[in-house]
């Protein structure tokens, strides 16, 4: 169980206020607007011991725990949420090799990716396969001490700047149920792997979304993770409660960003002879918006804590999830609206919130799914005798 002292976790999250003052808030637009690289942000986030933030100190992470994290996620997402997409899933990638791997794959792979010296992500999603991922038909098929790897990804975050991935693949396509065929991999980018188009998108820019695509990609089969076949499902399963939280975490920062741009806007713009926050319809707007902020903040702290405690928390993880990102995409829309035609104008920063938050509400599974996951596990915990 990961733990920080009360102190320590105070300085950390006022480096990272520090951080995001002084080097993200400043370029953001620049940076938004060009769909350009954040090469030297990148680089601060490996200072910063990001890319580890999850990883445990024995193997050369920050070992944070959830809540912590959570907290980073936040106040980073509150400015420009693109960015967390960097270091979320290179960690989701480290979770899976951390907490299913080989002490031999732990021991080569995770102090690279906690240092950031090798980053990546997780490629799950191929054309024909998102939510129903038990149906991909990417395939690793088994040659001596190898495996020979064919199939197209799509969707992947950091597939081009990134160079390792956690890959879904199934090793027995034949295999029913479907998920007993399925083996998760450490692909590091080589002979056979490439890289397809850049996938232009509405927001999120700056972090690159991509296709891989593996034509007779030949990789050891000592980079099975676990090292036994038919486990790779139940892996990304056990990532899942930390993924949600993570997304969690930036809907509440876009949510809170937002309500302080509103908050801020409705005090300086004037109608009528008076500040906009004291004609009602906005007013309730602010109420509406500050209660929805706070309570995807305390629903998600909420599942980040009972995480931390090792309890199972993936409806918790899940509701957080769900009411946190449609909070995102509420509060951005109702404070651009606050903004009037400014809200509309590039050289205002509700708009790339705007375009960023519907994101939330698609990833680590779609909010329709969410409720349904929600619904099944509510009833399970209620059974009737
Ligand atoms: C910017 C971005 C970054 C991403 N990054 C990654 C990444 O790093 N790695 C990765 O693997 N993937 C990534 N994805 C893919 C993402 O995980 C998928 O888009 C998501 O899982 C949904 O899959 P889909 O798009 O194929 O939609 P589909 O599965 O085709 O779903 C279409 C619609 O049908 C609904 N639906 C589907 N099945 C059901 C059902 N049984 N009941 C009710 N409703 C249902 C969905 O909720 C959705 O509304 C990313 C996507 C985006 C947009």
């Amino acid at each position: 169980m990961n733990k920080i002292d009360a102190a320590d976790e105070a300085q950390l999250l006022a480096t990272i206020d520090r951080w995001i003052a002084r080097e993200i808030a400043p370029r953001v637009k620049e940076f938004d607007h060009a769909d350009k690289w954040p090469a030297e942000i990148v680089e601060q986030m490996k200072e910063l011991g990001l890319f580890g933030a999850t990883v445990s100190p024995e193997y050369g992470g920050l070992g944070l725990p959830a809540a912590t994290y959570a907290e980073i996620v936040m106040r980073i997402s509150s400015v420009w949420m693109a960015i967390t997409g960097i270091f979320n899933s290179h960690l989701m990638l480290a979770l899976a090799v951390e907490k299913f791997g080989t002490e031999p794959q732990k021991r080569f792979w995770l102090p690279r990716f906690a240092s950031g010296e090798i980053r990546g992500g997780l490629a799950l999603t191929e054309p024909d396969a998102g939510t129903d991922l038990q149906g991909i038909r990417m395939t690793a098929r088994r040659q001596g001490d190898h495996y020979v790897i064919n199939g197209t990804k799509t969707w992947i975050s950091n597939g081009i700047e990134g160079s390792c991935f956690a890959l879904l693949v199934k090793t027995n396509p034949e295999a029913q149920p479907r998920y007993s065929g399925m083996s998760l991999f450490i692909a590091p980018k080589g002979p056979g792997f490439k890289v397809g188009r850049k996938l232009e998108k509405l927001g999120y820019k700056s972090i690159d979304s991509g296709e891989l695509i593996f034509e007779d990609y030949r990789i050891p089969a000592d980079h099975l993770i676990g090292e036994v076949e038919g486990r790779g499902f139940t892996q990304v399963a056990g990532g899942l409660e930390l993924g949600r939280i993570n997304v969690a975490a930036r809907g509440v920062g876009i949510a809170e960003g937002a309500l302080r741009l509103a908050t801020d806007y409705a005090q300086i713009r004037k109608t009528f002879g008076k500040p906009i926050f004291e004609h009602q319809a906005i007013a309730l707007k602010l109420g509406e918006m500050a209660t929805r902020a706070r309570a995807a903040r305390l629903l998600t702290l909420d599942a980040a804590r009972a995480f931390d405690r090792g309890e199972r928390c993936d409806m918790e993880a899940g509701m957080a999830k769900y009411f946190a990102s449609e909070a995102a995409l509420e509060n951005s829309t109702e404070s651009m609206r606050i903004h009037g035609a400014y809200g509309y104008s590039k050289e205002y920063d509700i708009e790339r919130l705007y375009r960023d938050a519907p994101l939330t509400c698609i990833g680590e599974g779609t909010n329709e799914m969410q409720r349904l996951i929600i619904a099944r596990q509510w009833i399970k915990r209620n059974a009737v005798a």
